[in-house]
Parts: structure tokens; sequence; C-alpha cells
């Protein structure tokens, strides 16, 4: 059955790799046998994420790239299919998130949230996409949030972006198709960089352990099976689908 989620001899190309879920979905692929390009803006994180999965045996690379911009991204696909003669798998994982009300926030500042975790993705995924239509070969993945399924104070451009993530996610899946699948992943909580202040809020984590039939703050690794499943052949069957993995945070009142 591990055949089954093997990832060996695949070509991933991971954005947002240098910290985070991104790091530690670049280990579990890497693991898992695939060949891990790891892009991002911040060549000397990368590196470290790189070398992690090299000194366990497994093969990876760095891409420097700005997913915001269009001509970078366009020229990195090439470069890369130019080099690595494809890509088999993407992860569209990058992404930022301000925090401030809505009546406050500057319409630049929404627009960059959207331009990143929304615009970003398309982009990566229409270049990306293009070529694996040519190989009749693919697996995308987009990583959204439980932000696409409920609203929250404070984050308006975010959630904005992560529900049209869900809804470009359905619509590449139709058009992408029969070879090629692509799925979302909505992840609840998890600790990292981009919710520090809300891991210091005492008030919101039990607020969060009280609602979530799991009882605590999710980890990097309760990723990992999701992510497997749907870059793998595992997931051959399932496309244009979210798959929340939250701990039960959207599906239960509590
Ligand atoms: P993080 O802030 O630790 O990592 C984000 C990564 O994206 C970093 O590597 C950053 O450098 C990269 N990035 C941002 N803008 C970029 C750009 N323009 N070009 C290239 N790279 C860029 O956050 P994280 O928690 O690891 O989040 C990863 C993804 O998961 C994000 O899309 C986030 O919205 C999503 N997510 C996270 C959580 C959570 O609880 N941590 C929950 C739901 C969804």
């Amino acid at each position: 059955m591990a055949d089954l989620f093997s990832m060996k001899g695949r070509v991933v190309l991971l954005t947002g790799a240098s910290r985070g879920l991104g790091r530690d979905m670049a280990l579990t692929l890497a693991g898992a046998g695939a060949t891990v390009l790891c892009a991002g803006r911040t060549v000397k994180e990368l590196e470290t994420t790189v070398r992690a999965i090299t000194r366990k045996g497994g093969k990876a690379h760095v891409v420097p790239l700005d997913i915001t911009d269009e001509a970078a991204v366009c020229q990195q696909v090439e470069a890369i299919v130019r080099r690595h003669r494809r890509i088999d798998v993407l992860i569209n994982n990058a992404g930022i998130l301000y925090r401030q009300d809505a009546v406050d926030t500057p319409t630049e500042t929404f627009r960059k949230t959207i331009e990143t975790d929304l615009v970003a993705q398309f982009v990566v995924a229409r270049e990306v996409g293009r070529h694996m239509l040519k190989r009749k070969y693919g697996r995308i993945v987009n990583i959204s949030s439980v932000m696409a399924i409920l609203g929250r104070a404070s984050v308006a451009g975010y959630v904005a972006a992560k529900h049209g993530v869900v809804g470009l996610t359905k619509t590449l899946a139709a058009e992408l198709g029969p070879n090629i699948t692509v799925n979302a992943i909505a992840p609840g909580y998890i600790r990292t960089e981009i919710n520090v202040a809300l891991q210091k809020n005492r008030d919101f984590s039990d607020m969060l352990e009280r609602r979530t039939a799991a009882s605590r703050w999710g980890k990097p690794e309760d990723l990992r099976g999701a992510l497997l499943l749907l870059a793998s052949d595992a997931g051959a069957y399932i496309t244009g689908h979210t798959l929340v993995v939250d701990g039960g945070l959207t599906t239960i009142l509590a």
C-alpha cells in the first residue's frame, strides 16, 4: 500500500518552502521520494529547507521566486521544465495575512493580500497547468484555509482570497482534467509564524481548544496525510475537492 502514496521520481514545485507549513511539506514530499523544488523569496531560508532534505538523503533544490512577479513565474516555470524535464506536482502554498479591521484596512493592503493569496496562485497554476496538459499528467494542491468556510473579523483580504482559492480549485479541476487533478487543503489553526500573535493569546487558545474535537492547535505534521493523498496516485479520482484538516473546528458546534 505504501506504493500508492509514493512520490518516487516525481518533480514537485512547492511555493513558500522557506518555513512553516511549506518547510514541513517539502520534507514530507522528499521523504516520500520526490525531488522538491523549494520556491520562495528568501534564499537563505530555502537553503536551510534544502539542507534538511539532503541530510536525510532526499533530493531538493532552491528556486528563488516571488510569486507576485508574473514575469519571474513564467521564466522560472520554463527554466524548471528545461532543467528537470517536467513538473509533476505543484503545491501552491505561499501566502500572507494582515490583521486589521476592515474599516481601517487600506485598499492597498486588501489588494496585496488578494494578489499574493489568490492572483499569484492562479498565475502559478496557469503556467504549470499548461505544461501539465502537454504531458497529460499532474497534481495541483492549492493551500486554502478554514477561512474559506468561516468568516472572521480583522482578516477581510485573507478570507476573501481563501474563499476564492476554493472556487479557483473547482474551475481548474473542470478545465485541466482528465489527467490532472486539482484540489485544495483547508488547514485549521496550525502553529507557524503566520499566527504567532494568536498563539500568545490565551483567550484565543482556550476558545480553539474548546471548539475543536481534537482539543488542540494543529501541528504542521497534521497535514502530511492529506498532502500525500492529494499529491500522489492515491488521489487519482479526487479532484475539485477542498479537504479540511482542522481537528473538527468547522464541523462541530461547541
Ligand atoms: P508562514 O508565514 O510561516 O509561511 C508562508 C510562506 O509563504 C513563507 O515561506 C513566505 O516566505 C512565503 N511567501 C509569502 N509571500 C510570498 C511571495 N510573494 N513569494 C514567494 N513566497 C512567499 O505561514 P504558514 O502557516 O506556513 O502558511 C502557509 C500557507 O498555509 C499559507 O497559504 C497560509 O495562508 C496557509 N494556512 C496556514 C494556516 C496556519 O494555521 N498556519 C492555516 C490555514 C492556511
